[in-house]
């Protein structure tokens, strides 16, 4: 991978499905372009015909910028849920790789060992903003009984601060619903501002309840390497989505 020519962020690594965080113990992927390769062609043409032979069962949700969490109890098969609409995915099935996919919004990834319980979340602004991540995090402790102590969640690629110029529109309800958290948010002129949406996350993330030493990022911004990433604000258009996954081992 290309990565590799510049140094990662720290923390981060890279698998043959994409970028890593050492703060998660279980197989999981921030993927590029690129990788991984045969689940990414699948997933991106909005439905999952089949899958590299080590996932048997692979879960997506339409994502529609929602709070809406889905939760999965029970062995589905491969492409289940697709139709489904909601922004992340938990469960507590083992083999069962749940996927997120973004171009600029944020991928978050977690886990939490103890109680075997695993979530993909797909956070933009609008989801960060109306509480996606509170919510994944509270489905997995009112479902499963995971806690927040024993949880870790990686932060995956998104477009970064230097990229994301914001308005009125996001600047408003993001006033309105949180505290003046260090580092989200530097209004830069009259109605603008430039929005650090995996810091916004991150705080959300230590709210729930999180240790900051189980909290990791990788901070490739999507909008900036283009070598690497997808991104619907650089292309102006969506011409590929990058997929992100985390899985249970077999039990
Ligand atoms: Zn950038």
């Amino acid at each position: 991978m290309s990565a590799e020519k510049r140094p990662l962020p720290e923390g981060t690594g890279v698998s043959d499905d994409g970028f890593t965080s050492h703060v998660i113990p279980v197989r999981h992927f921030f993927g590029t372009r690129s990788t991984p390769a045969g689940l990414h062609t699948h997933i991106q043409l909005g439905h999952i015909v089949s899958g590299p032979k080590e996932f048997p069962a692979i879960v997506s949700l339409k994502q529609i910028h929602s709070t809406r969490v889905v939760v999965i109890h029970t062995h589905r098969g491969l492409g289940a849920l697709e139709q489904a609409e909601g922004d992340a995915l938990v469960t507590n099935q083992p083999e069962t790789l749940v996927v997120v996919r973004t171009a600029d919004c944020v991928p978050v990834l977690l886990v939490e060992k103890a109680r075997g319980v695993v979530a993909a979340i797909h956070a933009g602004w609008r989801g960060a903003v109306a509480g996606i991540v509170a919510e994944t995090i509270r489905a997995c402790v009112d479902e499963f009984g995971a806690k927040p102590e024993h949880m870790h969640l990686a932060i995956g690629p998104s477009i970064g601060p230097c990229c994301y110029e914001v308005d009125e529109q996001v600047l408003n309800p993001l006033r309105s619903r949180y505290p003046t958290w260090p580092g989200v948010l530097q209004e830069t002129k009259e109605g603008k501002g430039v929005l650090d949406l995996k810091q916004l996350i991150y705080h959300q993330i230590r709210a729930g309840g999180v240790p900051d030493s189980q909290i990791g990022r990788v901070d490739h911004c999507t909008h900036c390497r283009d070598d690497l990433f997808y991104s619907y604000r650089r292309e102006g258009q969506v011409n590929g989505t990058m997929c992100s996954g985390i899985i249970l081992p077999a039990a």
